[in-house]
């Protein structure tokens, strides 16, 4: 096909796999006049052709193996891969999310929600995360889950967040104008933004256009982007806190680098990993480690938030550990703009 891609046209599709070790063996016999030192592994994608499918042209089935081979990436113990249902599913998803997206963001169909953050010592709403919610013509809302990741990959991903940062800070305004008590909203910062080289630039440009006080617009990033071993990651933090944003870590405790962040990033809240606090009711070692992460941040001057609390016990626990704030179905979903205002009044 190109380079060090083979196709291979066959009848049958029982025992492929088998059929298909021997290739590898032999590519490596013939290989080993020249170099003992490595292995040469093939990874085969494959796609059938169904008999009452004899019609569809063949650019569909190389497309179909090219999918499959590729889902084996990464993956060091796994060598063939059938294009399936699912890939399928999934392949027609990604189509329809890229053909959707741009016409989409200009029809205004992302909206921006609001999920309130109490604080645990008072009760009251002292915060919330805007959170983006896509709703189709028809109605449908599609969960961030099924684009985010699409708009990561294909970088739509930034002009999607710009457009959520510029919503909540109109809204800002807007509640201002209200005698709203001010409070701090925060924003998912996307992996992306962080080597665009921009970013500072163009929020700094949109806060000073809506005149809100950087110190109540709060930046997270989760923590499976800060623990990666890149070192513009400090920078930018340190860039975010310097330029009057608030900025906390995200999903804390679902990665492995957690503490080494808070040695070196000079953050200024910890979003507790939903994970964590789902472990705490049958594990007295979780909860341990929940009190124990508080005690810590509180020592070292970090607010603590717990997310995912879906019980009053998990919010009773919260509060007798210290913990400042909690978010979670229990006290609201996110919620439309009009539903929060509400409860803000
Ligand atoms: P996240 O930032 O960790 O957001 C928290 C997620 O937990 C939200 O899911 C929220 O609806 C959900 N959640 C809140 N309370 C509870 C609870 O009590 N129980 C359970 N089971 N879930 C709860 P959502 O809105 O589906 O967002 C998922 C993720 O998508 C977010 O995780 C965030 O990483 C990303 N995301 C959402 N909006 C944006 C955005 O505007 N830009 C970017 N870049 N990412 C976004
Ligand atoms: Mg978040
Ligand atoms: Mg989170």
């Amino acid at each position: 096909m190109m380079a060090d891609i083979f196709l291979i046209l066959t009848e049958g599709a029982d025992g492929l796999e088998e059929r298909l070790c021997p290739f590898t063996e032999e590519i490596n016999i013939v290989r080993n006049g020249k170099a003992k030192n490595y292995k040469v592994q093939l990874k085969f994608g494959i796609s059938t052709i169904k008999k009452n499918e004899r019609e569809v042209s063949i650019k569909t089935y190389l497309d179909q193996s090219t999918v499959a081979r590729k889902s084996i990436k990464g993956n060091a113990m796994r060598y063939v891969a059938v294009y399936d249902d699912q890939m399928d599913q999934e392949i027609k998803h990604q189509m329809w999310v890229e053909l959707r997206m741009e016409p989409a963001l200009r029809n205004g169909e992302f909206h921006v929600f609001y999920q309130p953050k109490y604080n645990l010592s008072h009760g009251g709403i002292c915060g919330a995360e805007a959170l983006v919610r896509w709703i189709t013509p028809d109605g449908d809302m599609v969960p961030p889950f099924k684009f985010i990741p699409i708009f990561e990959e294909n970088g739509f991903v930034v002009d999607l967040d710009f457009y959520v940062y510029e919503e909540v800070l109109k809204n800002m305004v807007r509640w201002r104008q209200q005698n709203k008590k001010p409070i701090t909203i925060s924003v998912n910062v996307s992996r992306i933004h962080i080597s665009t080289g921009d970013f500072l630039e163009r929020l700094n440009g949109l806060a000073e256009k809506y005149g809100i006080d950087k110190s109540l617009f709060e930046l997270e990033l989760t923590e499976s982007v800060l623990g990666e071993e890149q070192k513009q990651i400090p920078v930018f933090v340190k860039a975010c806190k310097e330029a009057g944003y608030q900025v906390s870590i995200d999903d804390f405790g679902s990665g492995y680098s957690s503490l080494n962040l808070l040695k070196d990033l000079p953050v200024d809240i910890l979003k507790i990993d939903k994970e964590f606090l789902d472990e705490i009711e049958g594990s007295e070692r979780s909860s341990i480690i929940v009190e124990q992460v508080v005690e810590m941040a509180r020592r070292i001057k970090i607010g603590t938030l717990c997310e995912g609390v879906e019980t009053d016990k998990q919010a009773e626990f919260l509060k007798a550990i210290g913990c400042d704030m909690a978010q979670g179905y229990l006290f609201s979903r996110p919620v439309n703009r009009e539903s929060f205002e509400a409860m803000l009044s």
